[in-house]
């Protein structure tokens, strides 16, 4: 028997998928954002320029290919999409900013699976590229908050935020953050100690405890800041209050990926457990460039985890406005002699979008009586040597009992 690669699944079931895609769709739409597509295949150069070579995802996470036919070009699975749609953008010289737009597709990452972590995964991205504005950020994060509270039923959430100011900023708190771990140097994890040499602000995230208690102490980014991003810090919070999102400071949320600069932010549930977050982004001002615009094109962006978004509306299920189940016909053709009129009863139907379901098995009457119960059929039709002979059929109510013998020319209208 074959199984499923690692860290992969099977959806038997997209009710609640395809819902959470459709009231995504709707509701970018309606703040004007456009769904596009691009590839899944991506070249490893673009994410080594963009997340940043020394990044968990880039340095050990990475799907990369190798094509049958030998190429100079290393080409791997996508491990997020921001660096893709940056890529589109730049490529296809969109002309006009800011460019809203969200996709969704799978994403691969080697990591260890546990729940809510995966090595195929599936995530939505939204992006404004070509945006200074700090209030962009604010309307972007009250999207993604109405699109939980009010489409998906969420409660049991939390907005946290944090803001990475500047190069300049973040290049003096690197500075006094490194001064700090050397004085902690024997007290926390051997991985710090790594980090704190080639990607220092992802000490902040460790998980492991002692790090953490070591860490309450650590200078805060956010005290850093110079004139200009402090003001924007500021009018973010405001901007957050006036919209009315609640939110906490995370003076550790740092992102693992090098481009965020400015905001960022993480909505998580501890319904989760230890992989919390379920949408995650900030702001990106220099990426649009490195990646090859001749100028510099702000940014801002997140992307939802949709199986942990699962996880979450299985939850609610019940509050959700899911699509009413499906009003099943199943048609029983009493001998293989009327499997032909079954099938044309059945296209007529079909023909009239009335979910219809034809028994061809030659099972016995009782066996055929039996899976249309079990399939939750509302009618059953029965075509017998009589009901052929006649031009009729015996349509039998699955819910009251009741049983009518009509003429076959007059099913649509029986059941519309
Ligand atoms: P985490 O800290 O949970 O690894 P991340 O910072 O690596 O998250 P991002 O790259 O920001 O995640 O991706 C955005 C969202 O995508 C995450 O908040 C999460 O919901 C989801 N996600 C990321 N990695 C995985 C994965 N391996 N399996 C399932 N979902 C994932
Ligand atoms: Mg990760």
């Amino acid at each position: 028997m074959f199984t499923k690669v690692k860290g992969t699944q099977d959806f038997l079931d997209l009710t609640l998928f395809k819902f959470f895609i459709d009231q995504s769709q709707r509701h970018f739409l309606n703040y004007d954002f456009t769904e596009i597509a691009v590839p899944i295949l991506e070249s490893v150069a673009l994410f080594k320029r963009s997340l940043g070579e020394e990044t968990d995802v880039v340095s050990k996470e990475m799907f990369i290919i190798k094509p049958a036919a030998e190429s100079k070009d290393e080409i791997c699975l996508r491990p997020e999409a921001t660096a893709s749609i940056v890529r589109a953008f730049v490529e296809n010289s969109v002309q006009h900013a800011p460019w809203k737009v969200f996709t969704y597709g799978p994403m691969f990452r080697y990591e260890r699976p546990q729940k809510g972590r995966y090595r195929q995964f599936h995530q939505v991205s939204v992006e404004v590229i070509g945006s200074k504005s700090i209030f962009q950020d604010a309307q972007l994060i009250k999207m993604f908050d109405r699109l939980f509270t009010e489409k998906c039923m969420l409660q049991n959430y939390v907005l946290q935020i944090n803001f990475l100011g500047c190069p300049e900023d973040r290049k003096l708190f690197k500075e006094k953050l490194y001064k700090f771990l050397e004085s902690k140097s024997d007290q926390i994890c051997q991985k710090c100690l790594e980090r704190k040499e080639k990607n220092i602000l992802r000490v902040l995230d460790c998980k492991i405890e002692t790090c953490q208690k070591n860490y309450e102490k650590a200078p805060k980014i956010t005290d850093s800041l110079c004139g200009e991003c402090s003001k924007e810090w500021q009018k973010l919070q405001e901007t957050l209050e006036i919209l009315s999102i609640s939110f906490i400071i995370n003076s550790k949320l740092v992102r693992g990926l090098d481009y965020y600069n400015k905001t960022v932010f993480e909505f998580v549930s501890d319904s989760l457990g230890a992989q919390s977050a379920f949408c995650a982004g900030g702001r990106y001002d220099n990426l649009v460039k490195e990646v090859g615009a001749k100028e510099d094109f702000p940014s801002v962006g997140a992307a939802i985890g949709i199986e942990r978004m699962l996880l979450l509306l299985e939850e609610v299920q019940d509050k959700l406005s899911l699509p009413q189940p499906k009003v099943l016909t199943v048609i029983m053709p009493v001998e293989e002699a009327q499997n032909e009129l079954a099938l044309l009863v059945a296209d007529e139907l079909q023909a009239h979008n009335l979910c219809t379901e034809v028994m061809l098995e030659g099972d016995s009457f009782k066996s055929m009586m039996r899976k249309a119960n079990k399939l939750g059929a509302k009618h059953v039709i029965i075509l017998g040597e009589d009901e052929q002979k006649n031009g009729t059929l015996t349509i039998k109510n699955m819910l009251t009992g009741t049983q009518n013998v009509i003429p076959q020319s007059e099913v649509v209208k029986y059941l519309s």
